[in-house]
């Protein structure tokens, strides 16, 4: 074993500076004081990666994530604790609706992640077959072998039917992973159901009513008032850390510490490091610890991701935009779009002059995000509107963001490869980022965490 780096001043290099570097940066800033030079190795200009708030007419709008699970405590909680509690925007409980068959319906609420617990609470989106078959479903005999995961789409669409993959879980699950139900492993997708049938369910139906969560009076969404800059503005500010604006591309040993390499030799190898938490997306990643990790690189590697895009858009206030909170769109529809938030809606926020819309595009497997011009997604955000509503639309401000690579795909046996990533790194080296426990900034904020933790525990801080 290793032993611990002597005591002394510390020195620590964090690569990427998105949500998850930046909460890294400041846990070991709270974790050791001001006894610990702390350095975020980051190309972009502006810190915050995926979290980014820009102005759009006289709005502040979030173009990447632009909000979080109020279930999962971790931004809640961080929010909490940096005083920013009170800028907490909750949703106005308007509903979602998902746009099927050509038409708008109601997105129905008594599901996990999309898969009924009843045909009943997907009347009118399914046909009558698909209804009866998922009321049967328990009739059926099941196979199942504990601790088994099957994509998601294998699953329902063997008990209930391909059309609750296409209506409900495919448009869930592509506006959460960029991916599909054929993506998405059921262990993440719906772990509640995996455990009921672990533990005997015996059908779909009865695992599915098992894991519904309790019914809410409250949204389960959160966003931040002023958009997520106001999160990582006062993480910056606490985390006291220096920016270096340079890519890493890997690390190397010196001592019984690292220095970085990266594309600006002579700038990057100059320092030492007694510990580094590397917080970029998983093909990055796999890079930057090729040498020092080849196992764990391997084991990123095996993460695929993808990429998609967001249009934003300002329309006067009497635009003929419903009281809902957004679209999710079912598979096979003749839109360009995955899904589309109408964020004065969803926010509580109408009446401020002009409202708000985003459009999402690109799913895995796709090259949407990579391959189409920015005036031919201009012409399908205002088309696929255009649609969705049946009146003309006219946007006075638009911006769109293209995020590449951005979200990783949690397919079956994703648990393994995380285990497998963490397993290969040597002591004070450690990982952060959405491709390890959950997608949503509470999971990276929690990943954070973790790493920053693991690091100051070898230099004897809580
Ligand atoms: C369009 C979209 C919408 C989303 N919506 C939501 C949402 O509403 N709610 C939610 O909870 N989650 C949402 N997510 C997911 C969430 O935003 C991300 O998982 C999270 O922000 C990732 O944070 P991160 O810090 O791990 O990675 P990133 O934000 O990707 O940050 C990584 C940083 O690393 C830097 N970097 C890259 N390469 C290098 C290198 N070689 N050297 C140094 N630095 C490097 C990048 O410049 C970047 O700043 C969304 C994701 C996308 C793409």
């Amino acid at each position: 074993m290793t032993p611990p780096p002597s005591a002394g001043p510390r020195s620590i290099a964090i690569v990427g500076g998105g949500i998850s570097g930046l909460t890294a940066a400041y846990r070991v800033r709270c974790a050791v004081g001001d006894d610990a030079r702390v350095v975020v190795y980051d190309p972009a200009e502006q810190l915050g990666g995926i979290l980014r708030t820009i102005t759009l007419g006289e709005h502040r709008v979030d173009i990447g994530a632009e909000a979080f699970i109020t279930r999962r405590p971790e931004v809640v909680d961080l929010l909490s604790e940096l005083g920013l509690a009170d800028r907490t925007l909750e949703t106005s409980g308007a509903r979602p609706l998902v746009y099927a068959g050509g038409r708008l319906r109601p997105l129905p609420t008594r599901t996990v992640n999309g898969i009924p617990a009843s045909g009943s609470s997907v009347v009118g989106l399914v046909d009558d077959d698909t209804v009866a078959r998922i009321d049967s479903e328990p009739q059926r005999g099941m196979q199942w072998t504990v601790g088994a995961e099957p994509t998601v789409a294998d699953l329902v669409s063997l008990r209930f039917g391909p059309q609750v993959v296409a209506r409900l879980v495919d448009p869930l699950l592509g506006g959460v992973y960029a991916g599909s139900a054929a993506t998405t492993g059921l262990r993440t997708a719906a772990p509640g159901i995996a455990r009921a049938l672990d533990e005997g369910a015996g059908s779909l139906l009865v695992a599915a009513r098992q894991a519904l969560p309790p019914i809410s009076a409250t949204g389960i969404f959160g966003a931040i008032d002023g958009g997520y800059t106001v999160l990582l503005e006062e993480l910056w500010c606490r985390a006291r850390a220096d920016h270096r604006q340079l890519a890493v591309t890997g690390i190397a040993r010196e001592g019984d510490g690292w220095v970085l390499t990266g594309e600006n030799q002579a700038d990057i190898t100059a320092d030492h490091f007694d510990a580094v938490i590397v917080a970029v997306p998983a093909p990055r990643a796999a890079r930057i610890l090729d040498a020092v990790a080849p196992e764990s690189a391997v084991a990123a590697r095996r993460i695929p991701v993808a990429s998609s895009v967001v249009v934003a858009m300002t329309l006067p206030d009497d635009a003929p935009i419903p009281a809902n909170s957004g679209v999710l769109v079912a598979s096979g529809e003749a839109l360009h779009t995955k899904a589309i938030t109408f964020s004065t809606s969803k926010w509580g926020l109408r009446g401020r002059g002009t409202q708000v819309v985003r459009l999402s595009y690109g799913r895995f497997g796709d090259t949407v995000a990579r391959a189409t011009s920015d005036e031919q997604l201009r012409h399908w955000a205002v088309a696929d509107l255009e649609t969705v509503l049946g009146a003309t639309v006219a946007p006075i401000d638009l911006a769109l963001a293209r995020w590449i690579d951005a979200m990783p795909q949690y397919g079956p046996g994703h648990a393994d490869v995380v285990d497998a990533i963490r397993a290969g790194l040597p002591p004070g080296i450690a990982v952060a980022g959405s491709y390890l426990d959950g997608i949503g900034v509470p999971a990276c904020v929690a990943s954070a965490s973790q790493a920053a933790q693991v690091i100051v525990a070898r230099w004897g801080h809580a």
